[in-house]
């Protein structure tokens, strides 16, 4: 396969096998957005692209998903999309899951008979950017669409039977419109009806376009605390249009509940039988480190500390190497 870098995927196709039908992001004028920067949108050569695919069935053998790259591959002609998704399932007769990225702009004006199309010959999810559904700040950020087109675009892709996953980058409205933000995702998000939503946190890097605004104080970044307060009130039983039921509160034992509030840790070292000795914690088996593992202070061999003190040393452990 040859890659086009850098190139960039749903965390959840971390295991696809991942082929560039298209270079680049046909938008590519999104504030927050410094992924296509550096490339011009093209469409790669149907020859190309079914090279790179014969390549991956030698290299790969039998990929469960395929990934189509790159930012927004939706935009492709029906036509020469439905080619590749045919050379997909020609090499992998039994890939389960073809996907790509794809924009409202690109699909809402596409017809339904197009998208069910690309649904019969494979195309079974599209991942697709709502940010934010309060249009100020989707103009603001040269999104290039509306909330209407990104509801017009998931009924489009609802009709079809192609499945949409939805992403919104909290923090977006920075402090001025968090609560704009956080009430707007969530009124379109209802409207959408995704399968799947997902939260993204703002984060800016040297060269966004956005990232001088931050540096002159023109945008003012929520902390973490104001981002989760975003989320909460975006997910607040009401504004779905069903409310989880919420879980049973955690009950204290009856004679811990009768206990006062002050003595309640007394009443708790009487049921474990005060002074009864604390069982040590068992140390871990010596293989299960990547190195020696460190003690917490409280006497217990645990991984957040073994981690942690990993990295504090410049080591990655074995787990933080699997995250
Ligand atoms: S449409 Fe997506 S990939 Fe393209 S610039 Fe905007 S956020 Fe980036």
């Amino acid at each position: 396969m040859r890659y086009e870098e850098p190139v960039f995927r749903p965390p959840c196709e971390a295991g696809s096998l991942i082929i560039q039908a298209t270079i680049g992001c046909p938008h590519n004028k999104c504030a927050f957005c410094g992924m296509y920067k550096m490339k011009k949108y093209r469409v790669r050569p149907l020859e190309e692209i079914h090279q790179d695919i014969q390549m991956a069935r030698r290299a790969w053998g039998e990929p469960e998903t395929v990934f189509l790259a790159d930012g927004n591959t939706i935009a492709m002609r029906t036509d020469d999309l439905v080619q590749v998704l045919d050379y997909v399932r020609e090499a992998f007769p039994d890939v389960r899951r073809i996907s790509c990225y794809g924009g409202a702009r690109f699909i809402k004006g596409r017809k339904v008979e197009d998208l069910r199309r690309l649904k019969e010959h494979g195309l079974s999810i599209v991942y697709m950017g709502l940010e934010s559904g309060d249009d100020v700040i989707l103009e603001r950020v040269n999104k290039g669409a509306t909330a209407d087109d990104y509801v017009r675009a998931a009924e489009k892709l609802r009709a079809a039977g192609i499945e949409l996953s939805t992403y919104v980058l909290a923090g977006l409205g920075g402090r001025e419109r968090t609560r704009e933000h956080a009430l707007g995702s969530a009124a379109t998000l209802n409207r959408m009806k995704p399968d799947y939503i997902r939260i993204r946190t703002l984060v800016f890097l040297p060269g966004f376009p956005m990232y001088d605004d931050v540096q002159s104080g023109r945008f003012v970044e929520c902390t973490g605390r104001e981002i989760a307060e975003e989320t909460r009130l975006a997910g607040e039983p009401g504004r779905r249009r069903r409310a989880i039921p919420q879980r049973p509160r955690l009950q204290l034992p009856s004679d811990l509940r009768q206990a006062a509030p002050g003595q309640r840790q007394d009443a708790w070292r009487h049921r474990r039988g005060a002074g009864a000795p604390r069982q040590p914690h068992a140390r871990p088996p010596r293989d299960h480190f990547a190195l020696e593992p460190a003690k917490c202070t409280n006497g217990a061999w645990h991984r957040r500390c073994v981690s942690s003190a990993f990295r504090s040393r410049g080591i990655r452990s074995r787990w933080a190497s699997w995250g």
